[in-house]
């Protein structure tokens, strides 16, 4: 199932291009109070609505996907988490490369650990990229997007996809520079995910999906998650070590190599098999 937000905060599933809203599915649980819960109140209670959707499907008000405004699909992720050097063309590029490492030598994952971006960070499809600082390098990262469907603590990897709800494309805009990863890669605008949430259920192995992007239509990253250093249960099973995973957390899942500065008024393409395609501006 391919679930979106769009409009004024309506939940879409998209088939066929039409995208059927599913909204009322929801308002029997009331909108949370203060204080609000420290994740995605829909991804939240997705799996009680979930044996309803095929019924209500039918008789839901629908609308050509071409005509409605997506969002970002997750409203409020608890946490961002970022994954900086998990494929290993990406630390040869990364290292071979004074502008990108700023005299750091990377290793690997689990001597540097993984990074959050703040949630004010998030970008649906809606928007475009805000550069915050127009004389510093700012890159592209297209990543595998995870996104969490159930409270997971020290979850090992031979059941972390149990805790999954879904995935999307993701792109982990980065400014280049020595400061923390969590300072350059926190801007807002610069965690971008979209077009919707494929459930897990429909991806047979999240390490094995193409990804790409292309800018102003020539393509600059184009890998596989088979390449993946941590796959995605080894991700989650490191990241839950550290954290209590929530509904709605994402986790991007690192970079493959090619990332490459971008510019005002730039087009982004960046796809992940299966999961759609997001189409992101640098505003001008
Ligand atoms: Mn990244």
């Amino acid at each position: 199932m391919k679930l979106c937000r769009f409009n004024d905060n309506r939940i879409g599933v998209v088939r066929d291009d039409q995208v059927h809203d599913i909204t009322p599915l929801f308002e029997r649980f009331g909108r949370p109070g203060w204080p609000y819960p420290a994740y995605d109140w829909i991804v939240g209670h997705f799996d009680q609505v979930r044996p309803e959707i095929d019924g209500f499907l039918p008789g839901a008000q629908r609308t050509p996907l071409a005509e409605v405004t997506l969002r970002a699909p997750v409203a409020n992720p608890g946490k961002i988490i970022g994954a900086p050097i998990n494929y290993d063309d990406h630390i040869a590029e990364a290292n071979a490369d004074r502008q990108i490492n700023h005299g750091k030598h990377f290793v690997s994952l689990d001597k540097l650990g993984l990074f959050i971006k703040a949630p004010t960070s998030l970008l649906g499809p809606d928007g475009a990229v805000q550069i915050p600082f127009p004389d510093r390098r700012t890159d592209h990262e297209v990543e595998l997007g995870v996104v969490i469907g159930r409270q997971a603590r020290r979850v090992p990897r031979e059941r972390a996809l149990d805790h999954v709800f879904g995935y999307c494309v993701a792109l982990d805009m980065t400014v280049r520079g020595p400061e923390f990863p969590g300072f350059r890669k926190s801007p807002d605008t610069f965690g971008v995910i979209g077009p919707w949430i494929t459930t897990a259920d429909e991806v047979a192995d999240p390490n094995a999906l193409d990804l790409d992007i292309t800018i102003n239509g020539e393509t600059r990253q184009r890998s596989n998650t088979r390449h993946l250093i941590f796959n995605v249960q080894h991700l989650i099973e490191y990241a839950s070590a550290m954290y209590t995973l929530m509904p709605g957390d994402v986790i991007m899942t690192g970079t493959p190599a090619g990332v490459s500065p971008v510019s005002p008024g730039d087009r982004m393409v960046a796809r992940v098999q299966g999961l759609g395609e997001l189409t992101m501006t640098i505003a001008r």
